[in-house]
C-alpha cells in the first residue's frame, strides 16, 4: 500500500483513500454535463481550458459556445483572422490566451495536418500551454496518466497538506508538483483530475471554504488547525507605479477612430483609441493634423491596473465632420469604429468602457 505522508507530519494518510474519495465525491456530485464535457475532444478541452484560466465557469459558457460556434475545430480557428479571434474574445480579458490559441491552431494545422497532437511534450511547446493545461487537456480528453496543477488544485493541496509559501515561488511550485504527482492515481486519471479542479473552485474557495462539504477534510490540515485562510501563502505585496495616458476620443457622426496595438506588449493586437503619455503629446498630434481648430472636451477619466503597473486614463473627446469609409483597412492599423453597427475586432478593455461611456455623450449631443 502507498502512503502519502503530509509535509511535516508524523502521521501518514492513506494515498488510495484520498484519491478514491476524490473520485467517490466526483461520481456523487461533479458536472459531468458542461458543454465541453459532451463528446470530448482535445479541441473542445483546450479550448475550455484556456478559457477557464483565471475565468469562472458559468461566465465561460456562453463564451465557450459562440466560440465553437464560429470555430468549430481546429482549422476554422487556424484560418480565421486575428481580429475576429480576439472579438470572439473581448469581455473575457487576457488576451494573450486568443492570441496563443490562434498560434498554436496554426501550428497545429501546420505542422500536425490539423490533428491535436497526443504526445506530452509536443502539447506543452505550444504557444500558451503549460505542463498542467498540457496534462489537463490529454488527462480529461483521452484519459491519458498526467497530473495537474492549475490555481484550484493548487489551494487544494496547499492546504489539505499545509504547504507553506506563496505558490509563485518555485521551490514551493515544485513541492506542490511532487504532491499531485504522488496522489494522482493510476486509475479513473480524468475523474480525478476533473474533480480537483471542480473541488477547488467550488468546494475548497478562496474564501470561506465549505469544508463540510469536502471529501478530504478529515485529514486536510489546514482544516484541522482552522488555517484554511493561510494556504496558500500570499504573494508579497509590492507597490506597483502608476502612469498617465490621454486617450483621443475622435468622432464622426457615429464613428469613432481606433488604432490597433502592436501584436506585443499591452493590449497587444486589440484596438484602442490613440494613446499620447502626455496631454501635450495629444495637442501635438493634433495641431499636426489639423484637428487643432475643433473643440475638445475631457471626459471623465478612470484607472485600469494591469500586474506591474496602473494606468490613469484620461480620455480627450472631439468631434469633427460627418463619417466617411468605415471599413477594416487591413493593411493599416486603424478604423472608424461604427458604433451602432460595429465591426468584429478585439477591444482593449479601456475602449470598451470609452465606447460605453460614448453613448451617452452622443445623445446629449
Ligand atoms: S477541508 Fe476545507 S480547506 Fe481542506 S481541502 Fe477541503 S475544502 Fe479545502
Amino acid at each position: 500500500m502507498t502512503l502519502y505522508m503530509p509535509v511535516n507530519d508524523s502521521k501518514p494518510c492513506n494515498k488510495a483513500s484520498f484519491s478514491t474519495r476524490i473520485i467517490d465525491w466526483y461520481d456523487k456530485f461533479g458536472r459531468k454535463h458542461l458543454p465541453w464535457q459532451i463528446d470530448k475532444t482535445p479541441y473542445k478541452v483546450w479550448i475550455s481550458e484556456i478559457m477557464l484560466q483565471q475565468t469562472q465557469v458559468n461566465t465561460v459558457i456562453p463564451y465557450y459556445l459562440k466560440f465553437m460556434e464560429r470555430f468549430p475545430d481546429i482549422l476554422s480557428l487556424a484560418d480565421a483572422h486575428q481580429d475576429e479571434v480576439l472579438h470572439h474574445w473581448t469581455g473575457l480579458g487576457y488576451y494573450a490566451r486568443a492570441r496563443n490559441l490562434h498560434k498554436s491552431a496554426q501550428v497545429i494545422r501546420d505542422e500536425y495536418a490539423g490533428m491535436f497532437p497526443t504526445d506530452f511534450e509536443q502539447v506543452v511547446a505550444l504557444p500558451g500551454i503549460g505542463r498542467s493545461t498540457a496534462g489537463a487537456i490529454l488527462s480529461l480528453s483521452l484519459g491519458q496518466q498526467h497530473a495537474i496543477l492549475d490555481g484550484n488544485v493548487k489551494r487544494v493541496l496547499a492546504r489539505h497538506g499545509a504547504i507553506e509559501g506563496w505558490p509563485g515561488k518555485k521551490a514551493v511550485e515544485n513541492q506542490l508538483w511532487e504532491l499531485t504527482d504522488r496522489l494522482t492515481p493510476k486509475a479513473e486519471i480524468e475523474k480525478y483530475n476533473q474533480a480537483m479542479m471542480d473541488i477547488g473552485a467550488s468546494i475548497c474557495a478562496r474564501s470561506r471554504p465549505a469544508c463540510s462539504q469536502c471529501p478530504v477534510a478529515i485529514d486536510c490540515r489546514a482544516q484541522l488547525s482552522g488555517r484554511q485562510s493561510e494556504y496558500p501563502g500570499k504573494k508579497p505585496r509590492k507597490i506597483i507605479p502608476e502612469k498617465n495616458a490621454f486617450m483621443l476620443v475622435l468622432t464622426k457622426g457615429e464613428d469613432a477612430k481606433l488604432e490597433k496595438r502592436p501584436p506585443a506588449g499591452i493590449w497587444g493586437g486589440l484596438w484602442c483609441f490613440p494613446e499620447f503619455s502626455s496631454r501635450n503629446a495629444l495637442e501635438t498630434y493634433l495641431v499636426e493634423n489639423n484637428l487643432d481648430s475643433h473643440k475638445s472636451e475631457e471626459l471623465p477619466g478612470f484607472r485600469h491596473t494591469f500586474s506591474h503597473f496602473h494606468l490613469d486614463i484620461t480620455p480627450i473627446y472631439i468631434r469633427i465632420a460627418p463619417p466617411g469609409d468605415n471599413q477594416i483597412m487591413e493593411d493599416k492599423p486603424s478604423l472608424w469604429y461604427n458604433l451602432h453597427n460595429p465591426p468584429k475586432v478585439g477591444l482593449a478593455a479601456a475602449t470598451e468602457r470609452i465606447l460605453a461611456s460614448l453613448g451617452s455623450v452622443l445623445i446629449k449631443e
